[in-house]
């Protein structure tokens, strides 16, 4: 559960920039700036981050930013991939604050790239704790998180009227290895979950949650590379989804969505584009 403290704003709100939720916000020397890069389709930035991104002295990125996104930088920026992969960091936390930190402390407009939004799923706190104790200034840019662009490709909505009145993001897999949730609650008709990471951690979600009680035939959908050129959509049941997810051999970032199905229509379009590629 969440309790209040968690919900309650960072304390040193006041130190963040003038221009953090304005119109005209612009990076500011010696700050830095942590902005979502959505989920990689460029035209899915927003405003706001393709001007950061136009601005930024040096940027700190990550693994999943796209390449046409990192083509979108000014050409004084000085470009630092930091990616991290699966389930052990190529560039430490520490290491990555650090170099942060350092870049801000020489003056430098720093932009920190995670992708899709990053307050989810991004290891957020950890770098903004790391500012404070530093004494830089620092703003955050949203962005389109992987689950609302997953969601827009199979024509559903995360919410439904008589359905599903709330949605939870999830993860596969956390620092200590698979993640424990609700499985109880999960396990219930219409519950709807988008799980983040969730390709390593099939099997192990699949059997939590049918022992708990879900029904096997529970729609799950898998989609890789939402909003890229190469997005594939995956449509299966609880009962098969590590089976189909191994024979899929999937490559790209994958959302799992549980109890959704693409909608009719939508998987009819891209049996269409299929038949017609
Ligand atoms: N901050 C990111 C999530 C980072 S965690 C966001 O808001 O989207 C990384 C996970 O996000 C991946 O393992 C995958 O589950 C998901 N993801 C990121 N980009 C994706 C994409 N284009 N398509 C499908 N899933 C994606």
């Amino acid at each position: 559960m969440t309790g209040p403290d968690t919900l309650a704003p960072r304390a040193p709100l006041p130190m963040q920039t003038g221009a953090c939720g304005s119109v005209a916000a612009a990076l500011v020397a010696g700050e830095v700036a942590f902005a979502g890069s959505g989920p990689g389709d460029p035209e899915l930035l927003t405003l706001k981050v393709a001007r950061a991104l136009l601005q930024a002295d040096v940027i700190l990125f990550d693994r999943l930013v796209s390449d046409e996104i990192m083509a979108l930088a000014g050409p004084q920026a000085v470009l630092e991939d930091v990616g991290k992969e699966g389930f052990g960091p190529q560039v430490s936390q520490e290491e990555i604050c650090a170099r942060m930190v350092a870049h801000a402390r020489m003056g430098k407009k720093v932009l920190r790239l995670k992708s899709g939004d990053p307050t989810v799923y991004g290891r957020l706190d950890e770098e903004l704790t790391a500012c404070e104790e530093a004494g830089i200034a620092y703003q955050i840019l949203p962005g389109i998180t992987a689950a609302s662009a997953a969601v827009a490709s199979i024509g559903q909505s995360l919410t439904q009227r008589g359905r599903n009145a709330s949605v939870r993001f999830l993860t596969g897999h956390d620092m200590k290895g698979f993640a424990d949730h609700d499985w109880a609650a999960l396990a219930r008709p219409g519950e709807v979950a988008a799980i983040y990471m969730g390709k390593k951690s099939a099997r192990f979600v699949q059997g939590r949650l049918i022992m708990h009680g879900a029904d096997r035939a529970t729609p799950m959908t898998i989609v890789e590379n939402a909003s890229r050129a190469n997005q594939r959509v995956i449509e299966t049941t609880l009962e098969r989804l590590p089976t189909d997810l191994a024979a899929a051999e999937l490559t790209g970032p994958a959302l799992t969505f549980l109890g959704l199905a693409p909608r009719a229509s939508a998987q009819a379009l891209t049996d269409l584009k299929l038949e017609l590629a």
